[in-house]
């Protein structure tokens, strides 16, 4: 059911110090570890991307550092909007090569196979073998397929542009009346998961299918962690556009034309949208690398693999932790990481010491189809603070947030320090509460 997002086809921008039968060399002996400094990417995700644009931005075109980011298509996923795309609607074509052009920093695009943490190399799917001095590994999270049993087989997701356009053609044939499903021009959609790509996706598929029932299906009440109003708003929005909500639920199977819940009822589904559960790239820990009990890599104050110094972890792909917890999984958190890394790494090079990264979360921003939304501010532990928004102005809020990445990293080409801008979380995160 899902597409891999795997590439074959690559741009020769790594060809000089890399060939399919192993590691090369530069003409000047470079390579992992000697003269130039290999500095390699992985993942062009919010956390990735920004770590090559700073790179790129603050090193240039310097004769002994280069900079490679590795991706698996070279157009940027907006990974906010994929709600969107999985009910036809367009996303704008975001060229990552043409973004990085004019920086130090190179594309290679290509599906990252293993990394050799001994050896200091990645493989990619080409067997082209990539050396570094310096990894940065942002390889981001996709939902979990192995959560319950039938979820490949039977469930789309939205983890790659590829899986949220089969589901967008799934719906446009249900709603037209070309599916397999209940009769022309209905059926029903499924969405597991309650968490907010849960709720986003529901409410999208609902307002722009309305003759389809959507069923909303979670552990938990959607908008559980916010206040009881704004939370109350969500749910009452999510009726408007007519989304059934079941909380309190567990789901066990996934079958074709169904889900089976804890208990044995089976609910029929013409469609399953799995959003619940999130897992890594097995890649770290098969690398060697310490990771948590869900395959992130644990990280020091200033975001090195603890086990691995001269590996930085990133965005999604990381267990950062903080004074409140650990970090979970968000673009406002991951484009800080990116630059963080970004900005050690300079300062390494230069033999300075790289600095404790704090990031304090400052938001919660839920689409509910393209007209509303709630927007929940939060304290810098992710707690919801009594302060939130709601209708037009909330969506137009969500609108600028999903929209801003894309003219950050091309203002942080002209303007590195542009970026380093975030809440560091104040006492949340001060003092010895880095950790
Ligand atoms: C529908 C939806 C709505 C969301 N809304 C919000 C929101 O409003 N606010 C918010 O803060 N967060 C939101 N999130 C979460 C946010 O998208 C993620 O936290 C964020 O994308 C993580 O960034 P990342 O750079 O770590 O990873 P990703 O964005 O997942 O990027 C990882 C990159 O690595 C590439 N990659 C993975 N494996 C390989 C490989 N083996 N080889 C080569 N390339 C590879 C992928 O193709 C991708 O380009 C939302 C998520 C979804 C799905």
């Amino acid at each position: 059911m899902n597409a891999q997002p795997k590439d074959t086809r690559h741009e020769d921008a790594y060809a000089d110090t890399a060939t399919a039968a192993g590691v090369d060399v530069d003409a000047d002996g470079a390579g992992g570890g000697s003269g130039t400094h290999h500095v390699l990417v992985l993942g062009a995700g919010y956390a990735g991307m920004s770590a090559a644009v700073q790179l790129g931005a603050r090193l240039g075109r310097r004769q002994n550092v280069r900079v490679t980011l590795v991706n698996a298509q070279e157009r940027f996923t907006e990974r906010l909007r994929l709600h969107m795309t999985a009910t036809g609607q367009q996303l704008a074509e975001l060229s990552i090569p043409e973004l990085l052009e004019g920086t130090g920093a190179r594309f290679v695009r290509g599906w990252v196979t293993a990394v050799d943490a001994d050896a200091r190399t990645v493989r990619i799917d080409d067997d082209r073998v990539l050396p570094y001095d310096t990894l940065v590994y942002g390889l981001g999270s996709v939902a979990n397929l192995g959560a319950v049993a039938g979820v490949e087989e039977h469930a789309y997701t939205l983890n790659s542009p590829e899986d949220a356009a089969a589901l967008a053609d799934r719906l446009a044939r249900l709603a037209k009346g070309n599916g397999s499903g209940s009769g022309s021009g209905s059926g029903t959609v499924v969405v597991v998961g309650s968490g907010l790509t849960g709720i986003e996706s529901a409410a999208e598929i609902a307002e722009r299918h309305p003759g389809l029932d959507v069923v909303l299906l979670g552990r938990r009440e959607p908008g559980a962690t916010m206040t009881p109003k704004a939370a109350a708003y969500l749910r009452a929005a999510l009726g408007r556009l007519g989304v059934t909500v079941r909380s309190g639920v567990e789901v066990v199977e996934v079958l074709p034309g169904a889900v089976e819940l804890a208990g044995g009822e089976r609910l029929p589904a013409d469609a399953v949208l799995w959003t619940s559960g999130t897992r890594v790239s097995p890649l770290a820990a098969a690398a060697g690398l310490a990771v948590d009990e869900r395959g992130r890599v644990l990280t020091d104050a200033a975001l090195r693999s603890v086990s691995h110094p001269e590996v930085y972890a990133v965005g999604d792909a990381a267990a950062i932790r903080q004074g409140y917890g650990v970090m979970h999984g968000t673009c406002q958190g991951g484009m800080p990481t990116g630059v963080h890394a970004a900005v050690s790494i300079v300062r390494t090079l230069k033999g300075r010491a790289p600095r404790p990264f704090r990031f304090g979360y400052y938001h919660t921003p839920v689409s509910l189809g393209r007209n509303d939304a709630v927007v929940q501010f939060t304290r810098p532990d992710d707690s919801p603070r009594r302060i939130h928004l709601t209708g037009r102005t909330a969506a137009r809020y969500k609108e600028v947030v999903s929209a801003a990445p894309w003219p950050t990293y091309g203002r942080m080409k002209k303007m590195p320090a542009s970026g380093a801008v975030w809440p560091r979380g104040g006492r949340f995160t001060r003092n010895g509460a880095v950790r």
